[in-house]
């Protein structure tokens, strides 16, 4: 069946009282930058339902991408007819007809939102009902799980049939929430933490630390494309490449082994909280699990956290490694993240790091360095690009500094 509409259903928006209508011109938003490549689609919103008249486009596509997008409960694609009912009855049994194999069941789900209509929900489930079984012969009524379930909807704009409903991805519409800061390794987890932080409405931007020549070309193009899957999510993603070969240097030279790892997290962290008020973000997020590595012990998160006050977002941090990996398959992150490529905090790792360091001796390590200067001179020297959702080494446009600010 050429359906001529997509029926979007919005789930948790419904309960949003007066931010409704915020929330609601984000996810449509949002949908328009998804299916930017389809011109002649349109989308229009209202309380409680968006639609998408497709006016030819593909509706296997446009569903496809609906699928990933934060917000929407369920979608259906569906025939919008005026308010005529002989054609109602037509395309319902073109519908059912199009679907049934022998021994199939079906049933007629009907709501009316508007109530001047002439029939109500009993009487045009008996009439289309009725439609059914004159002209599909040994088709069954079923109440209860049929195998077809024609739902049609009367409302203002006109009448609504569908088979099917998708499930969405469910969350909050990205943008809805604020900004966040990722803090983007090539590993499992933090690509997974971000999915997270995006399904409850905070839109990210990705921050990745890498030290030329210690790490290769190869290792921060994986966090780039790492980022063009997370950016499935929303369309297109803000990636910030930090140089910090100079700093870890330092580190190594000037702080004793056991604390190097400390020291660095610290510096990674004030860092990225300098981007987040430059970027006006609220939050920082990343992909540290609780005791997974000496850096992600309580005791470590004490002695790193020091250094801001502004929220950490941690959405695996009480997630086994099992379940982290079987979102990042969901999200299709995995194979990627386990390539093997060097991150800059395992190539200066110390063979043993504290997994108790002390706070105080944290902070006194760190004063040996000349720590406004050395944030300074990388500040100075970050690199932005934008990365879209598909994109390859070759079609990503990289700019120097604030390019995008
Ligand atoms: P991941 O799987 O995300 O790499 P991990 O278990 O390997 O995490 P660590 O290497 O200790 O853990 O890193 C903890 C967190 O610190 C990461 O999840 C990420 O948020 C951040 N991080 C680590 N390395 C980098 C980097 N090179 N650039 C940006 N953030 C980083
Ligand atoms: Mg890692």
């Amino acid at each position: 069946m050429q359906y001529n509409e997509v029926m979007v259903r919005y789930g948790e928006l419904s309960t949003k009282g007066k931010n409704k209508k915020k929330f609601i011109n984000k996810l449509i938003q949002n949908v328009k930058f998804a299916l930017y490549d389809f011109e002649q689609l349109e989308v229009t919103g209202d309380r409680d339902r968006m639609h998408l008249k497709l006016n030819g486009a593909d509706s296997a596509i446009v569903l496809e991408r609906l699928e990933s997008i934060f917000g929407i409960q369920n979608f259906s694609p569906v025939m919008r007819l005026e308010r005529d009912i002989e054609k109602m009855k037509k395309i319902t049994v073109e519908m059912v007809q199009e679907l049934y194999t022998e021994g199939k069941s079906f049933k007629i789900t009907a709501r009316r939102s508007d109530h001047e209509f002439s029939l109500d929900t009993d009487q045009i489930n008996h009439l289309l009902g009725s439609e059914v079984l004159k002209n599909i012969e040994d088709i069954k009524v079923k109440m209860k799980n049929p195998d077809i379930n024609i739902r049609v909807e009367i409302r203002n704009e006109g009448i609504f049939l569908s088979s099917e409903t998708i499930l969405g991805a469910g969350g909050l519409p990205v943008g809805s929430s604020g900004k966040g800061i990722l803090m983007l390794s090539g590993g499992i987890d933090s690509p997974v933490a971000g999915y997270l932080t995006m399904k409850r409405g905070v839109e990210i931007e990705a921050v990745h630390f890498h030290s030329p020549p210690y790490t290769s070309t190869r290792s921060l193009q994986k966090a780039k494309d790492l980022t063009s899957k997370m950016a499935a999510f929303v369309g297109n993603i803000v990636f910030i490449e930090v140089p910090f070969t100079e700093i870890q240097e330092e580190i190594k030279k000037c702080v004793p082994e056991g604390y190097s790892m400390t020291v660095t997290r610290r510096m990674m962290l004030r860092i990225t909280e300098k981007i987040r008020e430059k970027q006006n973000g609220l939050a920082i997020i990343n992909g540290e699990s609780l005791g997974q590595v000496a850096s992600q012990t309580l005791h470590s998160m004490i002695a790193i956290n020091d250094v801001t006050v502004t929220p950490i977002i941690r959405p695996v941090v009480s997630m086994d490694k099992n379940e982290i990996i079987d979102l990042a398959q969901k999200i299709e992150t995995f194979e990627l993240s386990i390539q093997p490529f060097e991150d800059c905090c395992t190539i200066f790792a110390p063979t043993t790091p504290k997994t108790r360091p002390d706070l105080e001796k944290s902070r006194r390590y760190e004063a040996r360095l000349n720590i406004e200067e050395l944030i300074q001179h990388t500040m100075d020297n970050l690199v932005y690009s934008e990365i879209k959702v598909g994109d390859t080494l070759e079609n990503q446009q990289t700019d120097k500094y604030s390019s995008l600010l």
